[in-house]
């Protein structure tokens, strides 16, 4: 028996899902809409209240000052978005979305829930990662622990078939980001042995590629447009991209100045000009292959991941890499949260779950700057010493002695970085620490630097001066991605006087956000006829009479369907 309940939660740059683990297996659990798939969309409502999910993600076009989404790109950064009046980073921005599957899990479970494991590309960075707790934390959740969407991913797979022996890499194309994983597994043990990826390639890259084809059959370029025409030319792409990952060539009609203006994208023009992107997919997975000690034909099954991995052309990459096509029984789109589900089981040590055990390893290597000798008294800073090199077993320690350069110095400074190459310039900062030195030159200055890297991916740095023992723990400072304590506790004391839009008025607020963007999107007798059911649905909004609302929001759905369907944008 479970005595708390633990969530599972894939927290994504589209879209957010959360499930649970139940006596059967993990369990997708449905949004105030009925829906699986919460869009990772916020913005405010008229009255002042925060929409999340489908309704802000249809205010995008038509409410684009007061709505947001694909900020999963700016966590870990000062980036801040302006809703209304307000600025938000993408910790709190994604604690909107926290917090409402939070409300969906507690409506489906009837209990509190106050714990989550929360998935995360693997290759997000230290300071990513405690962006992502600080989001739970602003959503009034615990990380029990962050696990990486791969592995998540294999571990949904791994659970379907936990006898067999087999090696299997992962790969995984969402919005932003591309990780590969591969893993081992026999008799119920689950072992990652390389991960590899690429934080910046995801298949929103793809549609911009194709928004910039769009614009040069138009004859328009960014500048020249409206934030709004802008926005709708990028919707138009995605569209179409989606539409191309079953057919080999499609149309639509844009809307310029009043005008339906033609467009058309085939196939074979859309991998001529995503060439380029397609390309940056190979390194990680010949990374992963030989970091793990392997060659192509020992893997025995290929895993994909991540909604962009519908895309024919990823498709045909792994089924010429590997001569086999990949499988991807379990949807795409489901299958992190299911495996976030998985761990949060394992957490609550599930019984159905007793014989399963899961390690997993550091993505990159973790070290800090140093000064190398260059001649009589000379040193050149600027390079990487790794502590903890990438594909390490976590949990891991690792500790290293380090002395000062010149016996007069007074003070240490480590700086930590996090990448492969030999320059700390390439790689990425994740913060310092001042160790000061003893002042008496006749004591031993010596310190030893010890990393710890948890099974969430966070890092811990200590440096303790050997001489007189005294600790120095690693402060984040100067890297404006994190936030310290103090920052937290003011966001959090604001944060709570935010109303999130009430979850039994969403269904309205959602069918209002679509006849709004179907409005805008069409011409002619089709608008007409919308902007009709809007000021009618708008009515009977006010009568308050609950079934007959229910009644007509179902009616509107059906047409609303047929209307998305068709291609003028
Ligand atoms: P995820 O973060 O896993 O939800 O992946 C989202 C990405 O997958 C977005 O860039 C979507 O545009 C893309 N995607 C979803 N479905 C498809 C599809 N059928 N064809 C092409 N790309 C898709």
């Amino acid at each position: 028996m479970i005595d708390k309940a633990i969530i599972g939660i894939d927290l994504g740059t589209t879209n957010s899902l959360v499930a649970v683990f139940e006596a059967d297996g993990p369990k997708l659990i449905p949004n105030a809409l009925g829906s699986v798939m919460t869009p990772s969309a916020v913005g405010y409502a008229e009255d002042g209240t925060l929409l999340v999910g489908r309704a802000a993600r249809d205010r995008l076009l038509t409410h684009r000052d007061m709505t947001t989404a694909r900020f999963k790109r700016y966590m870990g950064t000062d980036h801040e978005v302006m809703l209304g009046k307000k600025a938000f980073r993408a910790e709190e921005l994604s604690s909107f979305v926290l917090r409402s599957l939070r409300a969906d899990a507690e409506a489906y479970l009837g209990k509190m829930v106050e714990e989550a494991v929360i998935s995360v590309p693997a290759y997000f960075n230290d300071i990513q990662r405690k962006a992502t707790v600080t989001a739970a934390e602003f959503a009034g959740l615990k990380v029990n622990r962050l696990v990486n969407e791969p592995t998540a991913a294999a571990l949904a797979y791994g659970l379907q078939d936990r006898e067999a022996e087999s090696t299997f890499l992962v790969v995984d194309l969402g919005g932003g980001t591309f990780d590969v994983s591969i893993l081992e597994m026999f008799s119920g043990v689950m072992e990652v042995r390389a991960s590899a990826g690429d934080a910046f390639l995801g298949g929103e890259d793809f549609t911009d590629a194709l928004a910039t084809e769009l614009g040069r059959q138009l004859g328009i370029q960014p500048k020249d447009v409206s934030k709004e025409e802008g926005a709708r030319l990028r919707g138009l792409a995605d569209k179409l991209k989606h539409q191309l990952s079953d057919r080999a060539e499609t149309t639509a009609d844009y809307i310029l100045k009043g005008e339906a203006r033609p467009v058309s994208i085939t196939r074979e023009k859309f991998d001529e000009i995503t060439a380029e992107l397609m390309k940056r997919m190979r390194l990680p997975i010949q990374r992963a292959i030989s970091d793990a000690g392997l060659r192509a034909d020992d893997l025995h099954r290929i895993i994909t991941v991540g909604g962009a991995t519908r895309m024919q052309s990823v498709r045909t990459l792994i089924t010429r890499l590997f001569k086999r096509f990949p499988e991807h029984s379990i949807d795409p789109d489901h299958v992190v949260a299911l495996g976030a589900a998985v761990q949060a089981g394992l957490a609550a040590r599930h019984a159905a779950l007793d014989d399963v055990v899961m390690t997993d390893v550091c993505p990159f290597t973790l070290g800090f700057e140093t000064s190398i000798p260059v001649g009589e008294d000379r040193w050149e800073a600027g390079h990487f010493s790794p502590m903890i090199e990438r594909n390490t077993v976590v949990p891991t320690s690792r500790s290293d002695v380090i002395g000062p350069v010149n016996a007069r110095q007074n003070e240490i400074r480590l700086n930590i970085y996090q990448g492969e190459s030999p320059f700390v310039k390439d790689n990425v900062r994740i913060g310092s620490l001042n160790v000061p030195l003893p002042s008496d030159p006749k004591t031993d200055k010596a310190v030893d630097v010890r990393y710890t890297y948890d099974t969430s991916g966070i890092l811990e740095v200590e440096a303790t001066i050997l001489a007189t023992k005294k600790l120095h723990r690693l402060v984040i400072e100067g890297n404006p991605g994190a936030m310290p304590r103090e920052e937290i506790e003011k966001r959090l004391k604001a944060l709570s006087s935010l109303k999130i839009h009430p979850r039994d008025e969403q269904e309205n607020a959602a069918i209002i956000a679509r006849l709004r963007a179907a409005y805008e999107n069409s011409l002619g007798e089709t608008r007409l006829y919308v902007g009709r059911i809007l000021a009618e649905f708008e009515s009977v909004m006010h009568s308050q009479d609950k079934r007959a609302i229910q009644e007509v929001r179902k009616q509107i759905d059906e047409i609303l369907i047929r209307i998305e369907g068709t291609d003028v944008f």
